[in-house]
């Protein structure tokens, strides 16, 4: 038997027509299309104000009130964040860092500034080093919070930056909110999923008629009031403040290097799975080490050979038929001085580099956490913006809270503006002034017709249109607003001017990182085998050189030999020859008067050479 929630999940997951961005209100509270479109109208939703569409920061009508967006959205830096997160960036040379505090806040100031490339309300505003001039810039979760803004970080600031103190029964890879505050006394919880979370923006909102809030209407972009139809003040829950938090566990590693590491998670989608990626290139990796090995194998096995089996005759270099330990090992040498010094070079260049490659390069790309593209994320939540491709993970429902009435019936739908989405998908700049005062009125659940749709997104609960605002961090390819994100943008904070943006505006920064830690992982194991393979041919180059030595003792002895025998033998042929002589001329004086035959003496006198 299946539980009422259980039944309105397994609903929810049949009726979701998905697809496109989501708000806070939609995602979390399940707030539906037409009662959003009722309250622009001012006419009662029926909801309650908690469930009614809000999480967006006013806009004041007053140049000079600093409420909401007015004067910008200030944020400030903990100090102590640094410290905290640091080590987990792994973009490193052998431990050697090349990412400092300083790179890590200007990925956070980078995503700040692609929200507020986007839009002309939008406007953030680094607080930090005033908040540090002032003694102020310190909070939680390192101190106890400050009294004087609800995140309990740097008064001046707006939005306290800092670290992440995970629960490990909480989160999930990119929560909504993990909680929203104190409304009016009303403790609202978030979601409650299981996994890990790796950072998170946990808005700080009010109702526009608490205590705490101005006491005046909530005011949109475009100068329009959250009024009912009575022209008294509606009210709708308004952000003013917020907390980004960046996990800093040991369990969490991040990148800076987005452009860089973009190519890596597109094989998570080309092969289907992040299983089935990390297997082919670590199938590579051990693949091209399997053939340096075998090399190598190859090789000592040769010399193995060469000084216990197969040596030579030219091995037994004193000639006396045993093989010393010395001989052995001039035999091993003589034996490495037949391989190619290059093949050698290309063996061990392939045993070093696959493996530093795979583990130094690869992984910290494949298995961390694109830091830019997670704070990009995040402040889209402080914008009010959900989670377009995991409906109804969010919902209110899910948590049988006491609010779990405001979340029925249905959840929320994925949603497209239908002016904007059939403009773009023509290739035509929409017209701001046809739907900017009432943008909502075009508002349509689902996806545009013809809109593209990337089915083949891993670990989707449907298909979606490509979106920052995505569920998943790990698997993003870019750090950039997609035009999914600014559709939504345009609805939340409508431009009735001539400035309003359309087409994404994404200022990439290639930060080389990936292509210097890739650089050095080729260069240095090349040089090292480099260096080994030179190491050893001046080995061989010694010992063959000695060869040369003993070779040319050996020829000049032999030389030295011949000729000594040469001199022996012509001295035994003149002593023939002048014995010849003494013979026949005593024959001669004794008067015989015989001749001897000729060839009865040797003219020569043959004698054997013992080289
Ligand atoms: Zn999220």
């Amino acid at each position: 038997m299946l539980s009422p929630s259980a039944c309105l999940l397994a609903a929810a997951a049949l009726v979701a027509p998905a697809r496109a961005w989501v708000t806070a209100s939609q995602s979390l509270w399940g707030a539906q299309i037409s009662e959003i479109q009722a309250a622009m109208r001012k006419e009662p939703s029926g909801r309650q104000p908690i469930a009614e569409y809000g999480w967006l920061w006013h806009w004041p009508e007053d140049a000079d009130d600093t409420r909401g967006l007015g004067g910008g959205i200030t944020y400030a830096w903990n100090p102590k964040l640094c410290n905290d997160i640091e080590d987990r960036f792994k973009e490193d040379i052998f431990g050697g860092g090349l990412i400092d505090c300083e790179d890590i806040k200007a990925a956070v100031a980078r995503a700040f500034d692609k929200w507020a490339a986007n839009s002309r309300f939008l406007k953030f505003l680094d607080v930090s080093k005033e908040c540090d001039a002032l003694g102020l810039n310190y909070g939680p979760p390192h101190t106890d919070p400050q009294s004087d803004h609800p995140h309990g970080g740097c008064p001046l600031a707006e939005i306290w930056v800092t670290t992440l103190v995970a629960s490990s029964s909480t989160g999930s890879s990119r929560r909504l909110f993990s909680s929203v505050g104190n409304l009016d006394g009303i403790s609202v919880q978030g979601q409650a999923a299981t996994g890990l979370a790796v950072a998170t923006a946990d808005p700080i909102a009010r109702f526009t008629d608490s205590g705490s809030a101005p006491g005046t209407p909530f005011r949109y972009t475009n100068g329009q009031f959250a009024e009912n139809a009575d022209g008294s003040m509606r009210k709708v829950v308004e952000t003013y403040g917020g907390i980004l938090s960046f996990n800093a566990g040991s369990d969490i590693c991040w990148y800076l290097d987005s452009y860089f590491c973009s190519g890596f998670h597109q094989l998570k989608q080309d092969f289907g799975s992040a299983d089935d990626a990390k297997l082919f290139v670590y199938g590579w990796t051990l693949g091209l080490m399997a053939v340096g090995i075998l090399g190598y194998s190859i090789l000592l096995c040769n010399v193995f050979l060469r000084v216990t089996v197969d040596t030579e005759a030219e091995d037994d270099e004193d000639g006396d038929g045993h093989f010393t330990f010395r001989e052995r090992c001039n035999a091993a040498l003589r034996e490495l001085s037949n391989w190619n010094p290059l093949i050698l070079t290309l063996f061990i260049m392939l045993l070093l580099i696959p493996p530093l490659i795979t583990v130094k390069i690869f992984a910290p790309c494949f298995d961390c956490y694109d830091f830019e593209a997670a704070a990009l994320h995040e402040i889209g939540h402080f914008l009010g913006l959900g989670h377009p491709d995991n409906i109804p993970d969010n919902w209110q429902a899910y948590t049988a809270s006491a609010y779990e009435q405001d979340a029925r019936p249905t959840p929320g739908n994925n949603s497209y503006h239908a002016i904007i989405a059939a403009d773009l998908l023509n290739g035509t700049r929409p017209d701001a002034a046809r739907f900017c005062q009432d943008p909502w009125a075009e508002v349509q659940a689902g996806v545009p017709p013809g809109a593209k749709i990337d089915t083949k997104k891993l670990n989707a609960r449907y298909p979606t249109r490509d979106a920052q605002m995505e569920a998943q961090t790990q698997h993003n390819p870019r750090a950039c607003l997609q035009t999914d994100d600014l559709e939504a943008l345009a609805v939340l904070y409508p431009d009735c001017g001539n400035y309003a943006l359309f087409f994404p505006v994404c200022h990439l920064v290639n930060l080389h990182l990936g292509d210097t830690r890739m650089a050095f992982y080729i260069l240095a194991p090349t040089i090292f085998a480099l260096l080994f393979v030179i190491g050893c041919n001046s080995c061989i180059h010694a010992f063959e050189k000695r060869e040369k030595e003993r070779r040319d003792a050996k020829h000049r002895k032999s030389k030295l030999r011949l000729e000594a025998s040469k001199d022996q033998h012509q001295k035994e042929a003149k002593k023939a020859r002048a014995l010849l002589r003494f013979s026949v001329a005593k024959q001669k004086v004794k008067g015989a008067g015989a001749v001897p035959p000729a060839g009865a003496y040797p003219e020569q006198v043959s004698c054997t050479v013992q080289k």
